[in-house]
């Protein structure tokens, strides 16, 4: 008998129907003797759909209303999906995050977890249940409802396989697997056996989609191995682990495009010291992530300036954008551009560390193809691009092309 932790995103758990199809393998493993404990997302569009009614209210909503607001989404599901057991015979009950025993900070909308006290799971498997827990949402040690950042169910599933020490956590979505790149955009991406998570933390992080990159950190700092798969068939995922020493023989793993990034650019800053500083620490006070900066000083001026561009999540272009404004008196730069249509194309593979000429080749294949590049940044296993949104997927096709073959 083995404990394990399934996941089930919101496609997987759509409709009343793909829920009915969740609960029959959740009862075809227990069937088997294992424990399970099931986390759900949102059915899906359903977040989506709250945030946008709130939007239409006001553009920058509370935070801790959004909390309250979006931890519904999650609770209809645990909900259905015991329901959906019901009917089948298997005794199962739902547990939100805050029962469930998952504290956080008091972070609204992206809270990280601060411990897990799973006594009331522990106690209802033990009475042979099966336990749904709601993703993506947690409690603060003062009672206050929390959310862990869009995609937080992932993050709920491993923070529990790890907590419950399970024998297996599989991450059930509407793909396969993790793919050399995302099959709707290039037809001939594979899907990949295995990958490591550095690998899968940059392409995540890079908008690979498949996971939140918070859930692929955690796992990868308390050891838990997870398999990526489908919840509409039956065929084995991508295991994600620790990276083997023959990771290494192929040079990139996959290739990703990000469209949920936007850029900001700071007209001509003075070019002094302290003022990237204060830039990126109040950007970092509204809980701003950064990803990509550049700054470039021009000299052709009589006073020195510079360009300051850098890349946040879309959902944040405003506020960042809000926070840079009020900084113009203070440290005097002439506006603030806010840039929507950018596309991020990575390519990702710890390969990189011992084959030469990776970026060359990649510049080279976007050249060909007369796509522009617009920012460039790198690291130890990955090379990234900011290009124009409307040629991102083409970017993305010929750049596959040119590593990972037809
Ligand atoms: N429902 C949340 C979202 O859409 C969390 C999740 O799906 O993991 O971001
Ligand atoms: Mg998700």
């Amino acid at each position: 008998m083995s404990l394990i932790v399934q996941k089930y995103g919101g496609t997987s758990v759509a409709n009343p129907e793909r829920i009915q199809n969740v609960a029959k393998r959740v009862a075809a493993y227990r069937a088997k003797g294992d424990q399970v404990v099931v986390v759900v997302s949102a059915m899906s569009g359903v977040t989506d759909n709250l945030i946008k009614m709130a939007k239409q209210i006001m553009p920058l909503p509370n935070e801790r209303e959004m909390d309250m607001l979006l931890a519904t989404g999650e609770q209809t599901t645990i909900a259905l999906t015991a329901i959906a057991l019901h009917a089948l015979n298997v005794p199962a009950v739902s547990l939100t995050g805050a029962q469930a025993g998952i504290e956080t900070d008091g972070v609204h909308s992206k809270a990280k977890i601060k411990k897990i006290t799973p006594k009331q799971i522990r106690s209802l498997l033990d009475q042979g249940k099966v336990v749904i827990v709601a993703g993506f949402q947690g409690q603060t040690m003062e009672g206050q409802i929390t959310t862990l950042g869009r995609g937080g169910s992932d993050l709920t599933a491993i923070a529990l396989a790890a907590s419950l020490k399970a024998g297996l956590c599989q991450i059930y979505t509407d793909v396969d697997g993790v793919y050399t790149a995302d099959p709707r955009i290039v037809p001939n991406a594979r899907k990949l056996q295995e990958i490591s998570y550095d690998e899968m933390l940059e392409l995540a992080g890079l908008g690979a989609k498949v996971m939140q990159s918070r859930s692929v950190e955690f796992a990868k700092k308390f050891g838990v191995v997870f398999e990526v798969r489908s919840s509409l068939n039956d065929n084995p995922g991508t295991i994600v682990k620790e990276e083997i020493p023959s990771m290494e023989d192929v040079v990139i793993r996959g290739v990703s495009l990000d469209k949920n990034q936007a850029k900001v650019t700071v007209v001509q800053v003075p070019d002094r010291p302290g003022v990237a500083a204060l830039i990126f620490k109040s950007i970092a006070e509204a809980n701003i992530n950064v990803d990509m900066i550049v700054q470039n000083i021009s000299h052709s001026n009589a006073v020195p300036l510079t360009d300051i561009s850098f890349t946040v999540d879309k959902p944040d272009l405003l506020k960042a954008s809000k926070v840079i404004e009020g900084l113009k008196e203070k440290v005097g730069f002439r506006q603030v551009i806010a840039d929507e249509k950018i596309g991020k194309l990575s390519i990702v593979g710890v390969g990189m560390r011992s084959h030469p000429g990776v970026a060359a080749k990649m510049f080279e294949t976007l050249a060909a193809s007369g796509i522009n590049i617009d920012m460039i940044s790198t690291s130890e296993i990955k090379v990234s691009v900011t290009v124009d949104l409307a040629k991102g997927e083409e970017a993305m096709r010929v750049v596959h092309h040119a590593f990972l073959g037809a």
